[in-house]
């Protein structure tokens, strides 16, 4: 077995601890493989080892692997800061987009989407903890943008998605209440099924708060290299 493969075995095997902890069922916990800053080689050979979900943030380096392993049978997700500039190639390429945080995104990949093609599925991304940051919308924000974009042709509003400052479980609960709370403005709650929030440093208390999908980079791939 190849460091890759261990490395995702571990990481699923603390998924399922956390999940038994929480007493919630694995199955309702999804990996994502954040392979931003990884060569096309390493995520083929995650994919090797049966990860089909990656999530990329950078848009350029996501199309050039996009290209590189069309072969394979990936579910890209794109988990950078969407610009309004950058909208038709996330609409064309990707089968989920989790940094939408205004109307104006969302309504732009709405129309950008081919009908022909698969619904896109978006999160709206929370400012939940008040960070000093331009990502995500403000909680009080979140009713109003849900029942606007769950009525939008060609996406599919799955949730949330938050990133917390580290060390700061009470976010992730208060981004389950948040959750929870706006169902009932989506025009299809029954879309509403994914709190995406987690990351290699806070798996366990993200899971234990509710989350869906977890969002996995260096626990993979171990750490990045960004001098490259
Ligand atoms: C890079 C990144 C991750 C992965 O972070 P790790 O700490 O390496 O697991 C998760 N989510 C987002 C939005 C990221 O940008």
């Amino acid at each position: 077995m190849n460091s890759l493969q261990q490395a995702r075995i571990q990481v699923l095997q603390q998924i399922q601890t956390a999940c038994e902890h929480a007493q919630r069922d694995p199955s309702e916990v999804q990996l994502l493989a954040v392979s931003k800053t990884h060569p096309s080689e390493a995520l083929a050979e995650m994919y090797q080892a049966g990860q089909r979900a990656f999530g990329e943030n950078y848009l350029q380096e996501a199309l050039d692997k996009i290209e590189q392993l069309k072969d394979l049978e990936i579910e890209w997700h794109f988990i950078g800061h969407v610009q309004r500039n950058k909208t038709k190639h996330l609409a064309a390429n990707f089968a989920w987009v989790h940094g939408v945080d205004r109307l104006i995104i969302a309504e732009r990949l709405s129309s950008q989407r081919e009908a022909s093609q698969a619904p896109l599925n978006i999160c709206l991304q929370v400012n939940i903890d008040a960070q000093d940051t331009k990502d995500g919308c403000q909680p009080e924000e979140v009713g109003e943008l849900v029942k606007e974009i769950s009525q939008l042709p060609n996406l599919k509003l799955r949730g949330l998605m938050v990133i917390p400052a580290p060390n700061h479980p009470q976010a992730f609960i208060d981004a389950k209440t948040l959750f929870e709370q706006v169902k009932s403005e989506h025009a299809h709650p029954e879309q509403w099924d994914t709190l995406s929030m987690g990351m290699s440093g806070d798996l366990h208390a993200a899971i234990a708060a509710g989350s869906t999908m977890v969002r996995m980079g260096t626990a993979l791939f171990g750490a990045r290299d960004y001098s490259k």
